[in-house]
């Protein structure tokens, strides 16, 4: 079997809380049980929300937790460097130009204001289906709008054609983009890079084989596989987890300060953070302390609900 290389693709624009704690735990030990290497990417291409401070203050808590990796980092160790996605827009630039020298993609002028005052359809989550407007500009229409000052962003043609595939741990997922979310933006009007496009051109230029990440992403996935097929790149095998609930059964995030690691290290130490998140996950049976390494051997994704974690209240208040 090839080598396993799986990875942390963090976004550094605060400090890493207990839902990038569960994804980074079970990419490491997804990655670390095949006996494969850890890479760490740092998605900071929106450089005001993601200062460099917040990378290094990353690393440290990885550190602190105890999990490790082998290639990449502000410190660049490796042979698809530089990590930090800020510095690698040229290489975002050649796959664009790639797909745009193939006619598959369009500059758009629509403003956000725009788009959200258009009267367009929307998913059942209330994100909007991009209906169109831009798609079928002439190349003299589109120039005229540039040279009158309007900035464009970049569009996907998106096929109509459902794309799917056998995601790791929640099983096929399958979505016709069409009518999922329209043609998506590869590169924004304010200069910055799309997540969709940096992340499959950086996951398959660090020969990425294993993507673990969170359930909110599995939406993402189609898109990110129709790039993989459309710029002729490996894909790599995804696992989607489940996401962690608050008690009132919202999505934590990095709104809830108590569950970000400043506050949580003030209560308690790494191997009880791993311990309680690892019993969580269904990996320990019990959530007493332990280190990233001690839950290798047991392994097995068939442990790890399909369902999203309610976290029960005080489960991580100091002991
Ligand atoms: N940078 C993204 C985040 O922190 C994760 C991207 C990914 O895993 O594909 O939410």
């Amino acid at each position: 079997m090839d080598k396993i290389v799986g990875r942390f693709a963090p976004s550094p624009s605060g400090r890493i809380h207990l839902g990038n704690i569960l994804s980074s735990l079970l990419a490491w030990l997804s990655a670390r049980s095949k006996g494969g290497r850890i890479v760490l990417r740092l998605e900071d291409l929106d450089t005001v929300r993601c200062p460099r401070r917040y990378a290094l203050q990353l690393e440290e808590d990885l550190h602190w937790l105890g999990l490790d990796w082998d290639e990449g980092g502000t410190a660049g160790q490796g042979p698809h460097g530089p990590y930090e996605q800020s510095r690698r827009t040229a290489l975002y630039q050649a796959a664009l130009k790639r797909l745009e020298a193939a006619g598959l993609v369009y500059p758009c002028f629509c403003t956000r204001r725009e788009l959200h005052a258009a009267d367009a359809p929307h998913r059942s989550d209330g994100r909007q289906i991009y209906p169109g407007t831009c798609r079928n500009l002439t190349a003299e229409e589109a120039a005229a709008r540039k040279t009158a000052g309007h900035r464009a962003g970049v569009r996907l043609r998106v096929p109509e054609e459902v794309i799917g595939f056998a995601d790791g741990h929640l099983g096929w997922y399958e979505e016709n983009l069409a009518e999922a979310c329209g043609d998506f933006l590869l590169h924004r009007s304010d200069g910055l890079f799309a997540y969709q496009l940096a992340v499959v051109v950086d996951d398959a230029a660090m020969e990425v084989t294993e993507v673990v990440r969170g359930a909110d992403l599995l939406d993402s996935t189609p898109r990110q596989l129709l790039l993989y097929r459309l710029l002729g790149l490996p894909e790599p095998k995804f696992y989607h987890l489940p996401l962690l609930l608050s008690a009132d059964g919202r999505r934590l995030s990095k709104r809830d300060q108590d569950a970000d690691l400043g506050a949580l290290s003030c209560r308690l130490g790494p191997e009880e953070i791993i311990g309680k998140l690892a019993f969580l996950a269904g990996l320990n049976p019990e959530a007493r302390p332990c280190r990233p390494e001690e839950l290798l051997a047991e392994f097995s994704w068939d442990k790890v609900p399909r369902e999203d974690l309610p976290v029960p209240p005080g489960l991580f208040d100091g002991t």
